[in-house]
């Protein structure tokens, strides 16, 4: 029913409409406005189990061909992340074309909510990277299908401590897998990236009495968590990938799994916030399996932001979201137990998994 990605140059040959169809993508709408300059892009993967909700990014995309390729990947992740973590969400995403640091104005926003008011609640945004709370606020004047503003609006506020404790309890559940027991006292972590989720993935693991290996490309960043938590090592970003370390937490960008970083790494387990940290799902997700290493689907352990937004949709709090992503821990097992028993990479099992309930639930959608 989803298909998966194929490699990025073969998608780019098609036509659009041929991508919406490889990514079996629901609807697209390229939004422009000559007055503010807003050029995006909604894309909406699919709507099985509820609305499409997934953040809006602003970035100074060299090429449309680049944003459409961004924003059809990032929807169709965001489907597959909603259906694991079991809430009736589709998969969705926005981009604005332009740097957040000089196009950004009031009038382009508030444009841009009202294209998101057009689309009825079909598709609700939220917050991702080059947004800030200000913009939420202005496109939240234009329409009510915004979620992860201030806590002080009435919103659900940073997500980034509950996406932490889901990769928290990802890791914890990684752990029972690959030694038997979910403790992590003692064991080695390097975490890369120590922004708003890493620094809190690093409290938690601290306080477990794990050693604790950090790298930021700013100093700042690094200043401040060795205030926090003296007992953390601050490595350089070159050797991050070569320590002799028992886990491997990407918290900062994408696709760290490549080939280059398979030949260094050491760690018996790859478990972080970061979203796509596979830069090839298939061929990547494969070697990590053959090298032994036991890698915690990504979308899987980061959901934690998504299940905190979605409590702004549905009404519940902060408490609520903490516990939902406790469940994190046993849906990672089960995957790692399906990966097994299927002789499959866990990225597979997931997807599998997540495949399995969306076709569920549009089956009982068709009965009377
Ligand atoms: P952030 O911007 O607050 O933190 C990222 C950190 O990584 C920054 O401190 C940055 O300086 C650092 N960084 C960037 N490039 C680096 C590099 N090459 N080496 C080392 N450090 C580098 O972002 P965040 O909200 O903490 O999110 C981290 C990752 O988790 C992102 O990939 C994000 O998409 C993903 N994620 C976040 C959430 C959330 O709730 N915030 C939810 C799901 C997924």
């Amino acid at each position: 029913m989803l298909t998966t990605k194929d490699t990025k140059s073969e998608v780019a040959e098609l036509t659009v409409l041929g991508q919406m169809g490889l990514t079996n993508h629901e609807q697209i709408v390229f939004c422009n406005d000559n007055e503010t300059g807003l050029k995006a892009i909604i894309a909406i993967h699919n709507t099985v189990l509820g609305p499409a909700l997934g953040g809006t990014r602003m970035w100074p995309y060299k090429t449309e061909a680049e944003a459409l390729n961004d924003v059809l990947r990032l929807s169709r992740g965001m489907t597959y992340k909603a259906s694991v973590a079991g809430l009736n969400l589709g998969g969705g995403k926005a981009v604005i074309i332009g740097d957040a640091r000089q196009h950004k104005t009031e009038a382009l926003m508030r444009r841009f909510g009202k294209f998101v008011d057009n689309l009825g609640g079909k598709y609700i945004t939220a917050e991702d990277v080059g947004m800030g709370a200000k913009d939420m606020e202005y496109i939240r004047m234009e329409t009510k299908h915004v979620t992860g503003i201030p806590q002080s609006l009435g919103g659900s506020g940073d997500p980034s401590p509950v996406t932490a404790y889901g990769v928290y309890m990802g890791m914890k559940a990684a752990a029972k897998e690959r030694w038997g027991s979910d403790s992590l006292g003692g064991k080695k972590v390097a975490v890369q990236g120590v922004g708003n989720v890493g620094s809190n993935l690093v409290a938690f693991l601290v306080k477990e009495e794990a050693k604790v290996f950090v790298t930021d490309i700013f100093e700042d960043r690094l200043t401040e968590i060795k205030k926090n938590h003296p007992a953390v090592e601050i490595v350089s970003g070159e050797t991050i990938l070569d320590l002799d370390v028992d886990i491997y937490a990407p918290c900062a960008l994408g696709a760290t799994v490549n080939n280059e970083s398979l030949q260094r790494l050491k760690c018996s387990i790859i478990c972080g916030a970061a979203n796509n940290q596979l830069a090839n799902e298939k061929e990547h997700g494969e070697q990590v399996m053959k090298k032994g290493i036991l890698y915690a689907p990504d979308f899987v352990v980061n959901a934690g932001g998504l299940i905190n937004v979605n409590s702004e949709v549905v009404g519940y709090g902060r408490d609520h979201s903490m516990s939902l992503a406790k469940n994190i821990y046993d849906t990672t097992l089960h995957i790692f137990a399906l990966s097994k028993s299927e002789n499959i990479p866990t990225y597979l099992a997931a997807n599998r998994l997540a495949e399995q309930r969306i076709a569920g639930v549009a089956k009982i959608r068709q009965t009377r």
